[in-house]
């Protein structure tokens, strides 16, 4: 019972974080994603194919969450945008409190959006809101299609999902109809990108949905009268 009301505190605490995270996205008018996934899913991956896409229209900056190392942050940091790398040093998640220290060691001014890759797996960052504009889950074609019927939490919290690695789907054992429906089944409205980072197949796609998005959260800003 106690650690019941301990867990129910410490998620208090990390919404009253998250809606000061969310005040100042707010504020700034920048559009935030929250990438989830799998080790091994490609969210570095799709980040750098992302950010050679749209790097020249809109001002990107990026929060990497690992257990351990700075290598995410190294392979962001080269492609010349602003990055701060998180060490859970063993937690599995980031949280809200976690990003806010993080976005001060960001100079904000000028940027439109905001990259948090959350730490590796697919249980516990479905947990914890970082006051973010849009979550998003990065599944892959290697990783198996039943990853929607086994972390369920996961694929019905976010409004993005992205299937990666589609150069793969001739050698491995992937049920695309599978995957899609169990999908639609928890989560209706999802927003479906399946893509190849590596290729660049289906890229398009997704990054027009996101410029759109950062446009209108700009146009929101403005309209504010900020
Ligand atoms: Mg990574």
């Amino acid at each position: 019972m106690q650690q019941v009301k301990l867990v129910a505190d410490m998620l208090d605490a990390n919404s009253q974080l998250a809606g000061q995270n969310r005040k100042l996205f707010e504020e700034r008018g920048i559009l935030s994603v929250n990438l989830m996934g799998c080790p091994g899913s490609g969210k570095t991956a799709l980040l750098e194919r992302t950010i050679e896409k749209l790097g020249k229209s809109y001002g990107i900056a990026v929060i990497l969450g690992d257990i351990f190392t700075t290598r995410d942050a190294d392979r962001i940091s080269s492609l010349g945008v602003q990055s701060v790398q998180i060490n859970t040093r063993g937690a599995r998640n980031l949280d809200a409190g976690m990003v806010g220290r993080a976005m001060q060691k960001l100079n904000l001014e000028g940027v439109d959006l905001l990259f948090i890759e959350n730490v590796g797996n697919l249980v516990c960052p479905a947990e914890f809101d970082l006051g973010e504009d849009t979550k998003a889950v990065v599944a892959s074609v290697a990783g198996g299609h039943d990853k929607p019927a086994k972390y369920p939490l996961m694929f019905s919290e976010c409004r993005v999902v992205i299937l990666n690695k589609l150069d793969l789907l001739p050698h491995v054992d992937f049920d695309m109809s599978r995957f899609i429906s169990d999908v639609r089944k928890l989560n209706p409205p999802v927003q479906f990108f399946p893509l190849s980072a590596r290729t660049g197949e289906g890229m398009d796609e997704w990054v027009k949905w996101l410029g759109d998005r950062v446009k209108n959260k700009a146009r929101q800003l403005s309209f504010r009268g900020f």
